[in-house]
């Protein structure tokens, strides 16, 4: 197949796009392989489609081969089995509604689940039947609240979305196993830096919960390694580390204390070690205990006032947060209205003694797993310009329960226990693999019957790869200064051949050359335009096609240029042997 840039759609673009603000948003605008059709919805062009056409593509065929079977569901959906689910709901802003003519509710899906759980239980009914793995690449709507970076964060994006189902948790180790085995077959083969990390996983509960990330330094997601183990998380799955209880028998007394000026951690410290110097060492950040109260909204629309207690050297990762809160949830920091309905709260003064569900002000109170029982606090005394010290967990104050949400940092102790530590890193989640357990099957009732003819619900995993991120992903991994560059698997064309010159002979040597790859099955972009070879140059550099083929000067001398888009590296091959050069370049 040829590409003849003279006759193909597309147009690229000298100047940056003044709204791209990662460098694959850029580049994919200027390439001309998307355009923006509205925010979070982009049109693919023919470039771009190729792209997106052979990620599909090598998707498709790892699914297949491990035995999961393509269907294709409808993107608009009754309202019913989300409702069922609970998810109707639970999505809030985050699903695009609309009604039909008769005023029936309908959503674009998010996402499927609902979907394969009822068309299983439709057509399935004995264990015989399992196990079942059942896929679709489909396009997915979500009202993102931040779309981003053209089709990395899309409101459309395409989903290949799988579901196993299995009889029982043995079954479905195996089946996650499987899709697990495959998935590393497919990033590898698309060809950039990925890593697998443990995930959170999140409102759906379940149990292994995996995440496929590309390292990118635009990415939204953080992970860490630890330098000793094997040990990689997303920062939203990390399990801080929860010290030992501390014996507080001989502890002092609480006693609250005058500390004027000190809304802040900063001027606290400061004031404590001024006014009341420790004799082992000086106060620091991480011995006071810092109330951080959010007003949080549910997606049934009930609201409540949430206070976090964390060592004061820490913030709340909000990121965190979001994930243990979980889907459809909206939080933010109280505001002056909020502390104006709740005069017991003593702004920046606040501690556990106005805190709990039970107290007046029914705040409820979670605290960092690193306040364990017996450690001593300096807290706010709930009076405007007093604290409390020798404050102790367990002793004088507790909380409703724990939340581990306090950022994640560099240095911080690896949850194995090991004696490592975690260094952090950012990267764009591509893959996500989980086991669902029962929460569909158990919602929309699908049971099987068993060997002994007993009716049981059946486990689900859950399978997820975005297409159209990953055609953002793989640009930004593999980008460089001057344009895109593909890997192999995925460029939109093999060889990219650039006639530079006005000479009949360039041309006609050009024509010849894509010709006969062509006919060797080498699809083939030809750069056949009246333009200078420098315009030509710059927008083969741009489009990124791995191999570029300079068809000029040396044709007097019986030789083509190669040269390799990414390395830059150059040589001259005679003309006779070209198209078997390239064409075996092209299958290596
Ligand atoms: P994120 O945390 O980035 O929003 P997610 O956890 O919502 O992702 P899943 O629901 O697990 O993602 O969806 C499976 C896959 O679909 C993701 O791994 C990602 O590749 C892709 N995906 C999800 N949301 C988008 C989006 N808005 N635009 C493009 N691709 C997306
Ligand atoms: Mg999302």
């Amino acid at each position: 197949m040829i590409l003849r840039l003279s006759s193909l759609f597309v147009r690229t673009l000298r100047e940056d796009p003044a709204d791209a603000e990662v460098p694959s948003h850029r580049l994919l605008l200027r390439a001309g392989y998307i355009r923006r059709a509205a925010p979070g919805i982009y049109t693919w062009l023919p470039l771009g489609l190729r792209v997106l056409r052979r990620i599909e593509n090598i998707i498709r065929d790892e699914m297949d081969a491990m035995g999961a079977q393509e269907l294709l569901f409808p993107a608009l959906l009754p309202r019913e089995p989300y409702e069922a689910s609970g998810r109707w709901t639970e999505y809030g802003d985050g699903i695009f509604r609309l009604k039909d003519r008769k005023g029936n509710d309908y959503l674009l899906g998010p996402t499927h689940e609902e979907m394969f759980t009822l068309v299983v239980k439709d057509l399935y009914s004995s264990y015989k039947d399992l196990p079942l793995s059942i896929y679709q690449i489909q396009t997915k709507y979500r009202d993102e609240a931040r779309p981003r970076a053209g089709v990395l964060r899309g409101r459309e994006f395409t989903m290949k979305d799988s579901y196993s189902f299995d009889v029982d948790d043995a079954g479905l180790d195996a089946s996650y196993q499987k899709h697990r085995d495959a998935y590393i077959r497919i990033f590898d083969k698309l060809g950039f830096e990925y890593v697998i990390v443990k995930a959170e996983a999140g409102a759906m509960g379940g149990s292994k919960s995996e995440e496929f990330l590309a390292k990118a330094t635009v990415g939204e997601d953080t992970y860490v390694r630890c330098t000793l183990c094997d040990y990689a998380a997303n920062v939203e799955a990390v399990d801080t580390l929860a010290p030992a209880p501390v014996p507080y028998d001989d502890a002092p007394a609480a006693h609250a204390e005058q500390t004027p000026a000190t809304p802040t951690i900063e001027t606290l410290v400061d004031h404590l070690n001024e006014k009341y110097p420790r004799d082992d060492r000086s106060w620091t950040a991480g011995d006071t205990l810092k109330n951080i109260v959010f007003s949080v909204r549910h997606p049934d629309g009930t609201t409540e006032a949430l206070a976090i207690g964390l060592p004061g050297d820490r913030e709340v990762d909000t990121k965190r947060l979001e994930s243990k809160l979980g889907e459809g949830v909206v939080f933010e920091p109280f505001g002056e209205a909020d502390f104006a309905a709740r005069p017991s709260l003593a702004k920046g003064y606040i501690g556990p003694g106005s805190l709990g569900e039970k107290k007046p002000a029914g705040v409820r109170f979670l605290l960092d797993p690193r306040v364990v029982e017996g450690t001593a606090w300096v807290t706010g005394a709930d009076v405007d310009g007093s604290h409390v010290l020798d404050l102790v967990a367990g002793r004088d104050f507790s909380g409703d329960g724990v939340i581990d949400v306090a950022e994640v940092r560099d240095g911080d102790p690896c949850p194995n226990g090991d004696g490592g530590t975690l260094r952090s890193a950012r990267g764009i989640e591509m893959g996500h693999i989980f086991q669902l357990g029962r929460k569909y099957a158990d919602a929309l009732g699908l049971q099987v019957l068993d060997e002994n003819g007993k009716l049981v619900t059946v486990t689900m995993g859950s399978y997820g790869i975005g297409p159209s991120r990953a055609v953002a992903a793989i640009a930004e991994n593999t980008l460089d200064e001057i344009g895109l560059c593909w890997p192999r698997a995925v460029a939109p064309a093999d060889v990219h051949i650039v006639a530079a010159g006005k000479d009949e002979a360039i041309f006609a040597a050009a024509e010849r050359l894509a010709g006969d790859l062509s006919a060797r099955g080498v699809t083939v972009m030809y750069d056949d335009r009246k333009a200078s070879p420098g315009v030509k140059f710059k927008d083969a550099e741009l489009i990124g096609v791995p191999t570029i083929v300079t068809v000029g000067r040396g044709l007097a001398d019986g030789l083509f240029e190669v040269k390799d888009r990414a390395s830059g590296e150059r040589t001259d091959v005679a003309v006779a042997d070209a198209v078997d050069h390239l064409a075996s370049l092209v299958r290596s």
